[in-house]
């Protein structure tokens, strides 16, 4: 409630623009982890909706599949039919782009970075693409990892299974994951430049996208990230939320959509976009 009430303030008298020396490019990738859930569900569809309406693209939803150990086990509790989580997918693969999102699991636990467990992750992240491929749903060799666990494994595995994008890479300190800020950092990578290794285009995740009453909050917090680390002018990159945060936050969400769509040096792409930019080849 202070806190509220000092940002209220600090936004009356403070207003925070984007950089208008820069150039940004942003694409939406949700975490989608929630699609047994009726009402999340509802406003994934409705958020996918709005946000084309508002840029013209589509959402990317990098998803589970209903194989996935966590999830098994939810819809077991919940009593949901695999065939309902797949009906509910291909729905969504209408109104927005689907793509893999990996959590891992050992003996119920998750396995988080810097933890690697080649062995179980191996098994269980081609258990799942097959689970994809089954159920015919269209990964758009699409991949973005859970909890940013991102590793050479990790990559190994991207590589022989023919994904070609991945949003797992970032250098928010919210997300973490040293290995994929050490890699960006040893390889010269600045903050939204999108780089080329063994056949996968890899775009940074930049910021979570918003979980604040104030969109300012928003500008802010990119702001910072801008000026602690290294960034060209053109700053591409996605901006991210789990599907099932919109339940808090779709209004403010979506606000700041509007918001950035109305900023002439922001605009908006999707994985139809990809191969439109310059990415520097490792
Ligand atoms: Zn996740």
């Amino acid at each position: 409630m202070i806190k509220h009430l000092l940002k209220n303030i600090l936004y009356h008298i403070n207003s925070y623009p984007l950089e208008s020396n820069h150039e940004y490019r942003f694409c939406y990738v949700f975490h989608t982890e929630s699609i047994y859930n009726e009402h999340d569900f509802a406003l994934l569809k409705s958020f996918c909706y709005d946000f084309f309406k508002i840029t013209s693209k589509k959402a990317i939803c990098t998803v589970m599949p209903a194989n996935n150990p966590q999830i098994k086990i939810i819809m077991l509790q919940k009593n949901i039919k695999e065939e309902l989580y797949v009906t509910r997918l291909k729905e969504l693969s209408a109104i927005s782009q689907i793509g893999y999102h990996g959590h891992f699991y050992k003996d119920g636990k998750e396995i988080k970075p810097p933890v690697k467990e080649k062995e179980t992750v191996t098994k269980q992240f081609n258990d799942e693409i097959q689970w994809f491929k089954k159920n015919e749903i269209d990964t758009n060799n699409c991949y973005s990892g859970g909890w940013w666990y991102m590793n050479e494994d990790l990559i190994e595995l991207l590589i022989s299974n023919n994904f070609n994008i991945d949003f797992t890479f970032t250098y928010n300190p919210n997300f973490k994951n040293i290995f994929s800020k050490e890699f960006l950092k040893t390889n010269d990578i600045s903050f939204g430049q999108p780089f080329y290794l063994n056949k996968i285009k890899y775009i940074q995740t930049l910021i979570g996208c918003h979980n604040t009453n104030f969109t300012d909050d928003f500008r802010r917090n990119l702001n910072k990230l801008i000026k602690n680390i290294p960034s060209n002018k053109k700053i591409i990159g996605a901006l991210c939320t789990h599907d099932y945060n919109l339940k808090d936050t779709i209004k403010m969400t979506i606000d700041c959509i509007n918001n950035l769509a109305l900023n002439p040096n922001v605009s908006f792409f999707d994985l139809n976009d990809i191969n439109k930019y310059d990415y520097k080849t490792l």
